[in-house]
């Protein structure tokens, strides 16, 4: 599909994934983005799931603008700043109990890192020092660092690069609307949560330092939510073979499933969390690492942790994230995650009646996908050659919705497309993401 704007521009000098170009963004109002052509967008995905309080917000502008007024930047091991110390605090206090200390980082990818090093460097202060063996699931994403995309199973993305890290062991993603089981089956959550406990096992526990889990699944899987009892049989079997849990809750962290954190909806904890995307929410690269106390201590009373980002904890960033927090806060935004999410959700499913091809609708609050597939009853993929995620993407561009897509290329799942709008979202601007997404469909 030709973009005429697009091709009227020079040769640009910067590059992202591909050449692919796009619309010059003006301006951001919330849900809205204005492109320097004055067409409007809804920002149905909230960038890659990021804006979670919209754009624009004016709290948290304020908030920037007054901390820019002070300082910028204060490196971390010379200064300690008020915005790192409070923002600190007040994520600890979203957490599970006894995850009381913070490591900031600048974004999804790090914090990831971070978690695996921490991990690591947990184990070696305990006597653990065989424990390096980190499993994750197929299809995941974890981000783009070796580290990270060393347990990511998303092949395209780290196949590449396979000689470069040490791959580790995938285990497969619940996938129960694939494999024809009742997601709401305790013995579907067993059943995959099995496969867990059987590659410990396979790998030698004491070979084995951490699982990895979103705890409901972003781009990788498109809003998987996991099956009944799943969450919590994968904690029983890691703390019954010592091996650290986790969760990567970058994207489904910050409110958007309707708990502050994915975990929470099945009141598990882990051991470590990996946060960023809505942390920061686009005003600020932002993330942060949250460990209990029982893996941070024995890292920081023994030498401390070999490990740190030049622009973490910044009091710009840190000022933001702040101001996000607050926000969520103030405008009970998780709560409206959850009711808006749930309309969204609905109209998604009545979708299906007008559209065979959608075969599957799914996530939790506002963090929803569907899945286009060639047959319901079978759940075959549309054909590779159709690119339905591209064309999709690009039709929805041209009504003016802005959604995210990604096809998983295991030859089993569909193409997917993640429609998460920030959690400011109303009834109105649900009426509008169905509306120009019917008109894409169609
Ligand atoms: N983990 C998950 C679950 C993600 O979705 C992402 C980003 N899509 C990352 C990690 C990496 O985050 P970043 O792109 O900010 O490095």
């Amino acid at each position: 599909m030709t973009q005429p704007l697009l091709n009227a521009r020079p040769e640009s000098h910067l590059f992202y994934q591909t050449r692919a170009r796009r619309p010059v963004l003006a301006e951001a109002r919330d849900l809205h983005i204005w492109d320097v052509e004055g067409k409007r967008y809804l920002d149905g995905s909230s960038g890659a799931m990021v804006s979670n309080i919209g754009h624009s917000h004016p709290h948290v502008l304020a908030a920037m603008r007054a901390q820019m007024d002070k300082s910028t930047f204060g490196y971390r091991l010379h200064f300690e700043t008020d915005p790192s110390e409070r923002l600190a605090a007040k994520t600890a206090a979203l957490m599970p109990e006894g995850m009381e200390k913070v490591f900031f980082v600048s974004g999804g990818s790090e914090a990831v890192e971070s978690a695996l090093k921490i991990a690591r460097q947990y184990a070696l202060a305990t006597g653990q020092g065989s424990r390096w063996k980190v499993i994750s699931r197929q299809p995941s994403y974890h981000g783009c660092t070796l580290g990270a995309l060393a347990i990511t199973g998303y092949g395209p993305l780290a196949d590449p690069f396979a000689p470069m890290m040490r791959v580790m062991p995938k285990i497969p993603a619940p996938r129960a609307y694939l494999d024809g089981l009742d997601a709401d089956d305790p013995a579907t959550g067993a059943h995959y949560a099995a496969m867990l406990e059987a590659e410990i096992i396979a790998q030698g526990a004491d070979s084995v330092l951490a699982f990895i889990v979103e705890p409901i699944g972003g781009a990788s899987t498109g809003a998987l939510v996991p099956p009944a009892g799943y969450m919590q049989a994968v904690r029983e079997i890691c703390t019954r073979h010592g091996v650290l849990l986790i969760h990567d809750e970058v994207m489904c962290g910050g409110g958007r499933t309707g708990a502050f954190l994915g975990g929470d909806h099945w009141g598990v904890a882990p051991d470590i969390i990996a946060l960023s995307k809505g942390f920061g929410a686009g005003y600020a690269p932002l993330g942060a690492m949250i460990a209990h106390d029982r893996i941070v201590n024995p890292v920081l009373d023994q030498g401390g942790f070999a490990h740190g980002f030049t622009y973490a904890g910044n009091p710009l960033a840190c000022a933001a994230g702040l101001a996000v927090l607050e926000v969520i806060e103030a405008e009970g935004l998780t709560a409206n995650a959850a009711r808006i999410g749930a309309l969204l959700k609905s109209r998604l499913e009545g979708l299906m009646d007008r559209f065979p091809f959608i075969g599957d609708v799914r996530g939790k609050g506002l963090l929803l996908a569907f899945e286009l597939v060639a047959d319901r009853q079978t759940m075959d993929p549309l054909p590779a050659e159709l690119n339905a995620y591209v064309e999709l993407v690009e039709l929805a561009y041209a009504e003016g919705l802005i959604i995210y897509a990604r096809r998983t290329r295991d030859g089993r799942a569909g193409d997917h497309f993640l429609v998460c709008p920030p959690m400011t979202a109303t009834e109105t601007h649900v009426d509008e993401i169905i509306d120009k997404l019917t008109a894409a469909l169609s």
